[in-house]
């Protein structure tokens, strides 16, 4: 679609040809973000997002040099995947510990460990000044003036909501398609969901706010009173043999309580956090590294916000220790 008039109740293609409608759902997903720093469009410089991403990382030669720029989750997923090919990888990451928006300082810490283990060099508190190359990428520059040679470069810094088509339609936008929680935009008959949309200033980057997005405008474009609330987000990291976990309020807070079970040994870590909330405890995030097995059931106690006093004793062990007792 290149173009829509909320006004006339059409879309139009690139084609030309318009078509009519009653209801329009607009799910635009996203962009890859790309600094605005000298050398980011140099041949060599790859996103993590789409298939020519992807084809681009597969020409790459064993042994060649790839920096990733960013320790998020898609960030460590490429590194993981270039190392597997047999590039020489370096991850550089602006933040002083990895996935920052999903672990707290001791997964985080464990999970270095785990990445360095798979022959990745990681930097932290790295700041990307520039790329520098003539014709392709031939480093990556940090303002602190080291340079990290590379014949690949990938960036994974993060998203930007594709908001083209709705302010052209004249939607209000912030960051996102502005949409209320009935996922309505500012123009009646006109919806947006997944990562286009931004819900209560907050826009999603996961497929499971996406799918409750879909889910509650399919009820509603059916007649029934759906509404959505926000999402408790959850992460699961996709690297062999590094099992992390993160789900709701993982690092806590002054008002919120701490469970933590670590043995260094087997280098597992777990973390609860846990409130008090109209006289019981509940369950409201989650860390979990080295075992993973009980997250989806700690994730279910957080949504549905069931109290946990009575298992707290138990909880940190996991559901089968819990059902057991
Ligand atoms: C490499 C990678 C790995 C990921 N791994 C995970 C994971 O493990 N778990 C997880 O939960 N999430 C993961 N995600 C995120 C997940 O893919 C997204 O959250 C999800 O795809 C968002 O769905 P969406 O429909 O909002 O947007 P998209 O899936 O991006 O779909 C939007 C589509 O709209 C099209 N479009 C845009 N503008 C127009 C227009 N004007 N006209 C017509 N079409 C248009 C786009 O081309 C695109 O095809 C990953 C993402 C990437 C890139």
């Amino acid at each position: 679609m290149t173009a829509f008039d909320p006004e006339r109740r059409v879309a139009r293609l690139a084609s030309g040809r318009e078509i009519a409608f009653d209801h329009a759902v607009l799910a635009t997903g996203s962009q890859p973000v790309r600094p605005p720093i000298e050398g980011s469009d140099l041949p060599g410089v790859v996103t993590f997002r789409d298939l020519a991403d992807i084809e681009a990382m597969r020409g790459a030669a064993p042994g060649s040099r790839a920096v990733v720029v960013g320790g998020g989750l898609l960030g460590i997923e490429a590194a993981y995947g270039l190392a597997r090919a047999g590039l020489r990888v370096t991850l550089l990451h602006l933040k002083s510990r990895l996935m920052d928006r999903q672990l707290d300082v001791r997964a985080a810490g464990l999970l270095i460990d785990a990445i360095e283990a798979k022959g990745i060099g990681v930097v932290l508190s790295a700041q990307t000044a520039a790329i520098s190359g003539t014709t392709r990428a031939e480093a990556v520059l940090l303002k602190d003036g080291r340079a990290f040679p590379a014949d690949m470069v990938v960036l994974a810094i993060g998203i930007r909501p594709e908001t083209a088509l709705a302010r052209s339609a004249g939607l209000a936008c912030n960051r996102g398609i502005v949409v209320d929680n009935t996922l309505a935009t500012s123009s009646p008959g006109v919806w947006a969901i997944g990562e286009c949309a931004e819900h209560r200033g907050q826009v999603y980057g996961l497929v499971e706010p996406a799918y409750a997005q879909a889910r509650v405008l399919a009820d509603r474009l059916t007649g029934h009173d759906a509404r959505f609330e926000g999402a408790v987000l959850a992460t699961n990291l996709k690297v062999s043999g590094v099992q992390v976990f993160s789900a709701g309020e993982f690092l806590g807070g002054a008002d919120a309580e701490n469970i933590v079970l670590c043995d260094p040994g087997l280098r597992t870590y777990r973390k609860l956090v846990i409130r008090r909330d109209a006289g019981d405890q509940r369950l409201v995030g989650a860390v979990l590294f080295g075992d993973t097995a009980d997250g989806l059931w700690y994730l279910d106690l957080i949504r549905t916000g069931a109290p946990v006093g009575c298992i707290r004793r138990d909880l940190i062990f996991g559901r089968h220790f819990v059902d057991a007792a």
